[in-house]
């Protein structure tokens, strides 16, 4: 909770000592004050720091000297951007640093189908210099009967190969916390070749027993994908479930709306709220071009809707991409119609930087005339 003072509101005064003398009586709660002093008036803020919520808004305003009251969103409380919040906006792992102002492509396949496919994909990853990628061994699917991915059975496979092309880190979705054991069992079993950032999917975004279980393990990070029927608030509670369990090893993943508003996209693009995320809280953000454009559609100036719209979030400053590749796409157990093929994953990482180097450009403009 913050008190905003009077203007000019005196230190010296013997209202400004009634009120501090007040604020001192007050349960668990630490004061502090910033008194910053313009030309022409000195405004004092008193920050209330502690369990503000037993603190009555009337009764603060009512003190000597306070001009209004702001209470200080209890939202995202870990994980939020708060005001005067120096936290850093960033986490490592793997040797590899994630925050606001980085970015990490994971280009790789959906589902894992066959050790050969695995190998192909991070066999190109490697000579196109890339350490992350993505491996779906659970795969929650809209039919019972469709393919649910191979499991545990292919994990350690999927590390093995993986640690020797060079890959640190694997996003990897978990549909139950017991395959978290199984990925930490299959990593002991062939020595740790590689790293997993655990993934949540957007139709387990509020399966908040899952949340608590991959919130109370802090060995792996946590890509929280953006439920696709709920709001954005919800969607960033979500992810303040994991933190509150005590993992704030966060990224925040956009991956499309589900609504006919985006038709012919299989969702609508929702990457307009890549500043949204950053400006809320202090999580790194991910976009999934792949799970929102949905297709292989192309625009008549050349270029993939899928990449026009990883482009755009690039653009706007985004942290992670998370993108469906392979091998061979008419093969693919899931999503083939929306995987690059591995000899676009050139093309496709030169458009990154292309779209990155007008990221950093426009900070820099941004600069420039702020100060101006
Ligand atoms: C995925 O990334 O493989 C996936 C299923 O994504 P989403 O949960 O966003 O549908
Ligand atoms: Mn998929």
């Amino acid at each position: 909770m913050i008190l905003i003072l009077n203007d000019n509101a005196d230190p010296s005064s013997v209202e400004y000592g009634r009120l501090m003398a007040a604020l001192r009586l007050l349960p668990g709660i630490e004061v502090k004050v910033h008194r910053i002093v313009g030309e022409l008036r000195a405004v004092t803020e008193v920050y209330l720091i502690g369990d503000t919520k037993q603190l009555s808004a009337d009764e603060m305003q009512a003190l000597p000297c306070v001009q209004h009251v702001v209470r200080v969103s209890e939202e995202y409380r870990i994980l939020g951007r708060h005001k005067e919040d120096s936290r850093p906006s960033y986490f490592e792992y793997q040797g590899l640093r994630f925050g606001q102002d980085t970015l990490h492509v994971f280009a790789g396949l959906c589902a894992v189908d066959t050790a050969q496919h695995v190998e192909r994909m991070c066999r190109a990853l490697e000579t196109n210099g890339q350490t992350c990628t993505r491996m779906g061994a659970y795969k929650p699917r809209t039919s019972p009967y469709s393919f649910q991915g191979h499991g545990s059975a292919c994990l350690d496979y999927v590390f093995d190969i993986a640690g020797r092309h060079g890959i640190k880190i694997i996003a990897m979705e978990v549909t139950h916390e017991s395959h978290v054991d199984e990925i930490r069992d299959a990593l002991r079993q062939t020595g740790s070749p590689t790293g997993v950032m655990l993934q949540i999917g957007t139709r387990n975004t509020q399966n908040f027993e899952l949340l608590k279980a991959v919130g109370r393990q802090q060995e792996f990070p946590v890509l929280l994908k953006r439920g696709f029927g709920i709001t954005l608030d919800e969607s960033l509670n979500a992810a303040e479930y994991l933190a509150s369990e005590g993992n704030s090893k966060v990224v925040f993943g956009l991956r499309g709306m589900k609504t006919n508003m985006g038709d012919p996209h299989r969702n609508f693009v929702d990457f307009a709220h890549v500043p949204v995320v950053k400006r809320l809280t202090r999580m790194p953000v991910c976009v999934d071009p792949s799970h929102s454009v949905g297709s292989r559609a192309r625009a008549p100036d050349g270029i993939l809707d899928l990449m026009h719209v990883t482009a755009q979030a690039v653009a706007a400053g985004v942290n992670m991409v998370l993108v469906d590749f392979h091998p061979d796409p008419p093969k693919a157990l899931v999503d083939g119609p929306q995987a690059l093929q591995l000899s676009e994953l050139a093309h496709f990482l030169e458009d990154v930087r292309i779209a990155r180097e007008a990221y950093l450009q426009r900070v820099e403009a941004a600069k420039r005339h702020h100060i101006a």
